[in-house]
């Protein structure tokens, strides 16, 4: 039983250690990654379930780590957080999503391109300025472009971010609420933001087929964000099943793996880019 104990806390120390110094090493690799263009964005679509079409794309970065496997965010993104690493991260992000969605727009295409904003990048004084820079730039149109900002972020925004972003919303950009439900949404204020829809988490969807109570409060919660107005697209959808039941629900606008997972951009564009039928 000693030898037993002494065995799993050695293991749990060399856990410990190989964690920390992972930490470190990752933090120093993220920012040298970055210079050697190490990363890049899939796409993952929302499908609009009456057309079977996409109408949106959410970017998602990932890590072409040279020592690993394709590096998943939760990998690194909260690090980035952390350290800050997550403005230079996000810059990259705003300008292959600006370069994208200017190449999808010459094309005809009209999905938008979602990109996912973190606190850290939302708190910097010049992100909206630096987000305009890199639509200038790039020559991405507004109408293109989407902005997700989870539900603690939004019912957290300054009055400045929020004006900043309404004047963006006004010159065409969407802004939609992330993980809604995993929040402590202040309903009163919900209504208040310059947003344009609502992605319901996940978390809310996983037992609606098989819990009726898991069933009502997603339903509950569809209701509420319909009853403001706002358009609804659910997450993390995996089944048929869940689709149906979404769909009675009065939902339209899916993601989830049970429609596509997350694809490079050639991928996407072969699945959805419609051929100009009409
Ligand atoms: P998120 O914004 O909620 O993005 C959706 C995540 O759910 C993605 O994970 C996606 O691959 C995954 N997903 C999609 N469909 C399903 C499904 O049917 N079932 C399940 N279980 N998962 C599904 P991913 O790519 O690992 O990203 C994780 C998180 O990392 C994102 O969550 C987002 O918060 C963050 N993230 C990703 N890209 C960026 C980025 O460019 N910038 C920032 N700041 N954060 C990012
Ligand atoms: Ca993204
Ligand atoms: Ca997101
Ligand atoms: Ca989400």
């Amino acid at each position: 039983a000693k030898r037993e104990g002494r065995g799993r806390a050695e293991i749990y120390t060399d856990a410990l250690a190989l964690e920390a110094q992972d930490r470190a090493e990752l933090e120093r690799d993220l920012l040298m990654g970055l210079q050697r263009d190490e990363f890049l964005l899939e796409f993952q679509p929302q499908v609009d379930a009456l057309t079977g079409r996409a109408v949106a794309a959410e970017a998602l970065v990932r890590w072409a780590h040279p020592e690993r496997d394709l590096v998943l965010p939760p990998a690194f993104v909260p690090l980035a957080e952390e350290s800050g690493a997550i403005v230079a991260l996000g810059d990259w992000v705003m300008g292959r999503v600006c370069e994208t969605a200017a190449r999808w727009a010459e094309a005809g295409m009209d999905h938008r391109i979602a990109i996912n904003v973190s606190a850290r990048e939302l708190g910097q004084p010049d992100f909206f300025l630096r987000l305009r820079h890199a639509m200038a730039a790039q020559g991405a149109p507004p109408a293109m472009l989407e902005l997700e900002i989870t539900e603690s972020l939004a019912m957290d925004m300054e009055p400045r971010v929020l004006d900043q972003l309404a004047a963006l919303r006004a010159d065409g950009v969407a802004v939609a609420i992330d993980d809604f439900g995993t929040g402590y949404s202040n309903l009163a204020r919900l209504k208040e933001l310059p947003v344009d829809r609502v992605k319901i988490d996940h978390s809310l969807v996983r037992d609606i087929v098989t819990s009726a109570q898991a069933r009502t409060i997603c339903s509950a919660v569809v209701g509420l964000i319909q009853g403001l107005g706002l358009q609804v697209v659910v997450e993390g959808v995996e089944s048929q099943a869940q689709m149906d039941m979404l769909r009675v629900l009065g939902c339209t606008l899916f993601q989830g793996y049970h429609l596509a997972r997350p694809m490079n951009e050639d991928a996407y564009l072969a699945r959805y880019a419609a051929p100009d039928a009409d």
